[in-house]
């Protein structure tokens, strides 16, 4: 203890901060320089990368389901009655709601502006995406579909299979009825709050190795990620990128700012790891843990508000993948010729918005709920295959969006149910 007496110890967050540059730069020199080497592609990147990497992503995922399961037990639980806690639940669903229908409207905005497909040189873009695989266009996911998944016919399989929105459901149902039984059910209520003070625990353990995994998740993408992919497509990212850059910087701190009256900039300051952990990783599920712990500790927002909206805000609740659905329609319609009225926009803000409920928290999958919008207003879904090439990058990006946009309404919500301590905040 003395020994470290006045050397501050490097946080978490900032470990993985510095990790997410590090792999940036060590994987843009790998790709500039050593890619061809077979030693440097086979061993270092899709070796020791791609384990670790792929490890950490496991290990992430593995808390996933009991860390969900438990923690919205205990939270419906703890907030008691019914009628806060439909408060608190419709709040928080209006919010998600009215976010992804607003980035859903700016993605179209900033697409008709930039104008991304026109004057696209497609042979250049073909020839990229068709080298990467094009399984995930396979997808039938209708409207009706989405509705219905919600409600479990069986929670075991829900659980077994990690159905986000069933296990949801059953959980707040669980945690209601505990907390209406109260005393008659007190040993399953403290059999539940013990699983889930076993997953937190958990999830710091596997939080001290994130630096690492972070590192090498990070160093692969890029060792990987040619820029030469990336040049056809140029115009698509640029939207995209500002699109969810309007999102991120104007309407959440916006609203931060107006419903809460906190500081932006710092409240900025103080989420950016959790961004740059859903970043390197590229799943809002993965960073359910570190959300609820940094809103939690640095920001003030209680557990028992978080710990039921943030798991439910990164199932349902993507506004960044909508930004790039968004986009996308715009994008693929140019390319393609096809002319899109004011009517199939409105269409396109409402199944964007749809498809930010049924996309799954992990890696890709707004990609694949981008077939239910182009179904919508008569797009070939084909022309996924024409993005998907660079959507890695892409995916990255809108999950750090996404899981922010889970914050600052958690972060609202919070306040009206004065659950929010200003001088946790305030802390510097
Ligand atoms: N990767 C995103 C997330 O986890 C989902 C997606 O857009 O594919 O939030």
């Amino acid at each position: 203890m003395a020994r470290n007496k006045g050397k501050k110890k490097m946080g978490l967050t900032t470990m993985i901060f510095i990790s997410l540059i590090l792999g940036a730069v060590v994987g843009a020199i790998i790709n500039t320089w050593f890619m061809d080497i077979n030693v440097v592609k086979n061993v270092i990147v899709e070796g020791v990368f791609y384990v670790i990497g792929q490890g950490f992503i496991s290990l992430m995922k593995m808390l996933v389901v009991p860390l969900v399961f438990f923690s919205i037990i205990c939270g419906a639980a703890a907030i008691g009655d019914t009628k806060t806690l439909g408060s608190v639940g419709v709040r928080t669903i209006i919010f998600y709601l009215f976010t992804t229908m607003v980035a859903v409207a700016i993605a179209l905005c900033m697409a008709r502006l930039i104008n991304p497909g026109i004057g696209l040189d497609m042979s250049a873009v073909e020839n990229v995406s068709t080298t990467v695989s094009s399984s995930s266009t396979k997808t039938d996911m209708s409207i009706v579909d989405t509705i219905l998944n919600i409600i479990p016919t069986n929670p075991v399989a829900a659980l077994a299979n990690g159905e986000m929105l069933q296990i949801i459901v059953f959980a707040l149902m669980v945690g209601v009825i505990l907390a209406k039984l109260k005393e008659k059910a007190q040993l399953v209520m403290n059999f539940c709050t013990q699983c889930n003070d076993i997953m937190m625990e958990m999830t710091m353990m596997i939080m001290k190795v994130a630096p690492i995994g972070v590192f090498c998740l990070i160093g692969r993408t890029f060792s990987e990620l040619g820029f030469s992919a990336m040049v056809p497509m140029f115009k698509y990212m640029i939207t995209v990128v500002a699109g969810l850059g309007v999102q991120c910087f104007v309407v959440y701190m916006i609203l931060l700012k107006v419903f809460t009256g906190l500081n932006p900039f710092k409240f900025a300051k103080k989420f950016f790891p959790v961004q740059a952990f859903a970043f390197s990783t590229a799943t809002s599920n993965a960073t359910i843990p570190l959300n609820i712990d940094t809103l939690a500790d640095k920001i003030g927002v209680s557990r028992k508000i978080s710990s039921f909206t943030i798991p439910l805000g990164a199932t349902i609740n993507m506004d960044g993948t909508s930004i790039m659905q968004g986009v996308a329609v715009v994008f693929v319609a140019q390319a393609f010729g096809i002319h899109l009225s004011p009517a199939d926009y409105m269409t396109v803000i409402v199944t964007a918005t749809l498809a930010s409920i049924g996309t799954a928290g992990v890696p890709s999958v707004g990609l694949i709920t981008l077939a239910m919008v182009f179904d919508s207003v008569g797009l070939p879904v084909s022309g996924i295959g024409l993005i998907m090439g660079i959507d890695r990058i892409l995916d990255m990006l809108r999950t750090a969006v996404n899981i922010t946009g889970d914050a600052v309404c958690t972060t609202i919500v919070a306040k009206q149910n004065n659950a929010l301590d200003v001088e946790v905040f305030n802390k510097v």
